[in-house]
This record gives structure tokens, C-alpha cells and sequence, in this order.
């Protein structure tokens, strides 16, 4: 605490991973001798840059950017840039620590980092953003590359910005590194499936949770939070496995669509005309809107948080467990607040954590990489099957992780131990770099 100050949301996701870990560092003394956990919570290194750039009325903006390199035992520093107004250093580093144990679970070989700007692409015109991407990959270039670092997308960052950054980092380099980015445009090295990728993988992580009590998808109404890529895709696949989504929400407000979402209209507001979700209920009849709030409040099935971090707390879980809520799968990073969390275990609600659960989208990035390093193009159907046994590799090694320590049931718990054992022991026949 005192080594990282002003840095709460790190300290919430390395206490939440710390808090777990107890049985697996017991069995390892060597870990205490070497200091295995003091590493583990210092960044390998953390990159701040300025980022100087001229907006359309010719006036001069800076922002800041930032690469946290956070630990690469397992491979290259691998995780997504996020361009929004409340980025900081305790929000990227929250991020990257999470993403070691993520990277890990996937099996993938892919070590743990995450950067971004303080830079908000809302209401930025597409020229705008273009001269923001390339005067951040100015700086980012130096320190990246498809052996030491490969970013991809996060909030507010898709195909349009890697897009855009892709291109300055070919024209620093000379050299056209297909596996420098992830989430790349199919037209030149994206692989099919990665936009569909962590959505997708949520939704079949709560369906195998689901599954191993005997139960399923099929039928179940289910609460979305977010419109972005992964609350998008989500509700996409839910709908093919037979679930009923009926809310999406943003920043502003969240909507409730009791029919089950019309995909193809929130795919042209939020894809094509970059709209906001209000403007749904405007062009559907029966769709209500609630301004400044989140949809926590509907009875459901399965919850969805697919927006940011700590959009659902302890009152909004009251909520869901009074309405008999059976499923919790974070699609986003740490979106349930601790004491959220501890009451939906207390309440035997099957949770899902986010390292576990919206690990498909990195899973699928490496997936891009292999393709990239071999020159190769997968079908839809092929990447799309082998993110399936990703997914459900991942649920069984945090159930049968959980299982083995005695905490049957307890996804949290499971991949927290399942992510650190993989990581700790690379690192320690690594020696003390
Ligand atoms: P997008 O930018 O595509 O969408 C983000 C969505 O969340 C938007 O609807 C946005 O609304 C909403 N949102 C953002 N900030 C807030 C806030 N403070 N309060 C309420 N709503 C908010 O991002 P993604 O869909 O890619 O990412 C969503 C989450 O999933 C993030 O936590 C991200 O880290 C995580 N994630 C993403 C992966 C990916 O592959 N994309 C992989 C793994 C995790 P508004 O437009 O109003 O800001």
C-alpha cells in the first residue's frame, strides 16, 4: 500500500488474487525465499509517455500514455491498450496484473500486460482519432513487438484504432509485423472470431457452470450490462444457445427490452452509427429506457457485467439474489465489487470471475498470432471450435483446481490458484530476474 499509493483499484485486484493464493504458497516455502510474491506485484516495467496531438480546429491536445510490461514468465507481455477519460496508472496496472493470471489460464503461452491513454475517442472525429493513434504508436513502437510485447483493443479502443495504429507502427518500422497487433481487420491479418471472441466466451463459460449443476442456457433470461464489443457479442451468443438477453446499458442509462434484444439494431447504433443504446428505445416500441442507472434491478436468470470495473456492488447483488438470479459471469475485469462478490458465494450463486470467464478475447488474440507467425488463415468455424475447448478447458481447471483445495464450486478461488501455480512456476525456474 504505502509502495503504490493512490492506486485502489490495484490494490482491490492484487488483494482479491492474494487472498486466494494462501494454500497454494503454503505448500511452497522457496516462494518465501525468493521473494516469489514481491515480484510478482512489481511490473516488469511501466512505460509513461506524453502524447502531443492537433484536433480538427487546429488546437494542441495532450495526453498521456502507458505501457505496463507487467510480467513475462509465460511469454511476450500480451493484453489490450484502453483509450478512455478515467485511465490512470492504478486503473492500467489493476488491468495488467489481472491479465498475467488470464494469460495463463488460457494456456497459450502469454505473459501479462496492458496500457492505454487517457485520451476519450467519444465524440472525436474519425480524423481526430487517426492523429491521436499514430502520434501514441510515435512512442509505443520502441517497446513493442511480436516476441517482447503485442497489444490489441480494450474500451474505446476496436478494428478502427488498432486499424490506425498498425499503420504508423509499419511505417516506424518498416516492416509489415502482423503479430505486433491483435484485433486487426480481417482484410489484413485479423483472425475470424476474435471480435465475437470474449462475449462469445463468457457466455459459454456460464452456460458450463450451469451445466455441471445439471442445468443450462436454454430459456434463461439474462441481464447484460454494457453496449460495447463484449456486451454485444455476448447477447449474440446467448440468443444462439437459446437465452433470452433483455438489457444492454452505457454510461448514460441501460435499456429493457422484455421480447429479448433485436441484435441487428443494436449492431447498427452501436457498430455502424457509433449511436448510444437510448436511441434503441427510441426505435423500437415496448423498449423502456432508464437514465443514470444499470440494470441490476430486473429478476433474470444470469447476469451479464459487460461495461468496466466495479459497475456492479454490493445493493445491485441484494438485488439480483432477491430475484433469484442462478449465474454471475464477468464480462468485463473486476466489475463485481469484493463485498458484491462475497455475497453472491455466500448465496450459492454460481460467479464466474472475469480472469476466467472473458479470458476467450486474449485466448483468441494468440489464436491471431499463431495464424500471423504462420502465414496461415483459420475458417470461423475452426477458431470459433477452438475457442469452445478453450473455454472449457479454463472452467475445468478452476473447477477441478477448486475441487482439489477443498472449495468445490468456487470459480474464484479455483483459477486464482489455477492462474498463480502456472505463473509462480515459470517463474521460479526463471530464477530472480
Ligand atoms: P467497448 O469500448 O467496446 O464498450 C464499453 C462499454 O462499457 C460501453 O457500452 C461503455 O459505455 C460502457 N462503459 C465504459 N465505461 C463505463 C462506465 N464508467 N460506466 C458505465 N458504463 C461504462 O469495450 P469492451 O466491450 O471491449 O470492454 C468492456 C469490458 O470488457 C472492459 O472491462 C474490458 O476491459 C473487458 N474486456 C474486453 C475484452 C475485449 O476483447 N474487448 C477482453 C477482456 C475483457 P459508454 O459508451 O457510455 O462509455
Amino acid at each position: 500500500l504505502k509502495r503504490n499509493p493512490n492506486e485502489p483499484e490495484f490494490h482491490q485486484a492484487v488483494r482479491e488474487v492474494l487472498e486466494s493464493i494462501g494454500p497454494a504458497v503454503a505448500k511452497h516455502p522457496e516462494y518465501i525465499e525468493t521473494k516469489l510474491l514481491d515480484r510478482l506485484v512489481e511490473p516488469e516495467r511501466q512505460i509513461l509517455f506524453r502524447v502531443p496531438w492537433v484536433d480538427d480546429n487546429g488546437k494542441v491536445q495532450v495526453n498521456r500514455g502507458y505501457r505496463i510490461e507487467f510480467n513475462s514468465a509465460l511469454g511476450p507481455y500480451k493484453g489490450g491498450l484502453r483509450f478512455h477519460h478515467s485511465v490512470n496508472r492504478s486503473i492500467l496496472k489493476f488491468l495488467g496484473f489481472e491479465q498475467i493470471f488470464k494469460n495463463a489460464l488460457t494456456m497459450q503461452g502469454i505473459g501479462g500486460g496492458k496500457g492505454g491513454s487517457d485520451f476519450d475517442p467519444h465524440g472525436r472525429s474519425d480524423t481526430e482519432v487517426m492523429r491521436f493513434c499514430q502520434q501514441f504508436m510515435t512512442e509505443l513502437y520502441r517497446h513493442i513487438g511480436d516476441q517482447t510485447d503485442v497489444p490489441a483493443g480494450d474500451i474505446g479502443v476496436g478494428g478502427r484504432e488498432v486499424g490506425y495504429m498498425f499503420g504508423m507502427y509499419k511505417r516506424l518500422t518498416n516492416r509489415f509485423e502482423s503479430g505486433v497487433l491483435t484485433g486487426k481487420s480481417l482484410k489484413w491479418g485479423g483472425s475470424l472470431v476474435r471480435t465475437e471472441a470474449t462475449g462469445y466466451g463468457t457466455v459459454l463459460f456460464a452456460r458450463s457452470m450451469l451445466q455441471a449443476q445439471g442445468d443450462d442456457l436454454e430459456g434463461k433470461r439474462i441481464a447484460i450490462s454494457g453496449s460495447g464489443n463484449v456486451a454485444i457479442y455476448a447477447a449474440e451468443k446467448a440468443m444462439q444457445l437459446g437465452g433470452v438477453p433483455v438489457t444492454l446499458s452505457d454510461s448514460s442509462g441501460w435499456i429493457l427490452d422484455e421480447d429479448g434484444l433485436d441484435l441487428d439494431l443494436v449492431k447498427q447504433i452501436k457498430e455502424v452509427e457509433r449511436g448510444r443504446i437510448s436511441e434503441y428505445a427510441n426505435r423500437k416500441s415496448g423498449v423502456k429506457y432508464f437514465s443514470g442507472s444499470r440494470p441490476w434491478s430486473v429478476p433474470v436468470d444470469v447476469a451479464l457485467p459487460c461495461a468496466t470495473q466495479n459497475e456492479l456492488n454490493l445493493a445491485d447483488a441484494k438485488e439480483l439474489v432477491k430475484n433469484g438470479v442462478r449465474a454471475v459471469a464477468e464480462g468485463a475485469n473486476m466489475p463485481t465489487t469484493p463485498d458484491a462478490t462475497d455475497l453472491f458465494q455466500a448465496s450459492s450463486v454460481l460467479f464466474a470471475p472475469g480472469k476466467a470467464a472473458n479470458a476467450g478475447g486474449v485466448a483468441t488474440s494468440a489464436l491471431e498470432m499463431e495464424q500471423n507467425a504462420s502465414r496461415t488463415r483459420w475458417s470461423f468455424e475452426k477458431a470459433e471450435k477452438k475457442l469452445t475447448e478453450i473455454m472449457r478447458d479454463i472452467h475445468d481447471s478452476a473447477a477441478q483446481t477448486a475441487e482439489e483445495y477443498g472449495r468445490p464450486g468456487d470459480y474464484v478461488f479455483g483459477a486464482n490458484i489455477a492462474g498463480f501455480t502456472r505463473v509462480a512456476d515459470a517463474m521460479m525456474e526463471q530464477g530472480i530476474v
